[in-house]
């Protein structure tokens, strides 16, 4: 067990628990796409993104081969980062819309985004065994996180699934029956430890390209779970 955010982010940026996700993340920062010929991809396990006292989590899927996979950096340089920052700053979560590389000022606000598969996955699929290895470090954070945590977004109904079990594991039971993913779904769990707060959990249909091309998720249906869950996490609406 990690004691600090910090450490955690070091130790995970060292993992190489799934054979397969090792190859593909390496091979894919070897050959590299033609745009990005000349930069150096990071290749490696990408931490969470944001301070060590957020209040809102923001849980995707996993990495992108040629985005956080290549920035080290959790959503930024794709077009879901794109999306997803932009939404983000609109509920006062960042101080800029953009997320393009390391060093670009981006900062997040009382806020930290992570993922349920911290290496990038063929085909964007982790397989069933890659999702529960990557279990542990989804536990430590939600543990080290939870002084402060009072509300979680889940980007798409696989990251959902993935975070039940980790929310179980660390100290907020899973109430039967179990919460149902859907576009703004809000539920509020109990924590079974002494003085631990409760857990507003919220969803969103994931900024992929797949759903905001085609309209199904549209910037102000981001942008209202997210000034939902930064409003009961307790955070004050941006300046208009
Ligand atoms: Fe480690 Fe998670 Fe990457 Fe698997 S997906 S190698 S558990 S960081």
């Amino acid at each position: 067990m990690c004691r600090t955010i910090a450490e955690l982010d070091a130790q995970l940026t060292g993992c190489r628990a799934c054979p397969r996700l090792v190859a593909w993340r390496e091979q894919v920062a070897h050959d590299k796409r033609a745009a990005f010929r000349d930069e150096n991809y990071w290749g490696k396990p990408v931490p969470g993104l944001g301070p060590d006292d957020a209040r809102v989590l923001i849980i995707g899927l996993a990495p992108a081969a040629h985005g956080g996979n290549r920035t080290g950096r959790m959503f930024t340089g794709d077009r879901a980062g794109d999306f997803l920052i932009a939404a983000m700053y609109a509920a006062g979560l960042t101080n800029q819309p953009t997320s393009t590389h390391p060093g670009d000022g981006l900062r997040l606000i009382d806020s930290r985004m992570t993922a349920p598969v911290h290496c990038a996955p063929p085909d964007n699929k982790p397989l069933p065994s890659e999702r529960d290895n990557c279990r542990r470090w989804l536990t430590e954070e939600l543990t080290l996180l939870s002084p402060t945590l009072r509300s979680i977004v889940v980007l798409g109904g696989w990251g959902w699934q993935a975070l039940l079990p980790a929310l179980a594991e660390s100290g907020w039971p899973i109430p039967k029956p179990k919460p149902r993913f859907t576009h703004a779904a809000h539920y509020e769990l109990s924590p079974s430890i002494p003085n631990r707060s409760p857990l507003h959990l919220f969803g969103s249909y994931h900024p992929s390209q797949q759903n905001t091309f085609t309209g199904r998720l549209t910037p102000p249906m981001l942008e209202a779970v997210l000034t939902t869950a930064a409003r009961a996490a307790g955070l004050e609406p941006p300046p208009a």
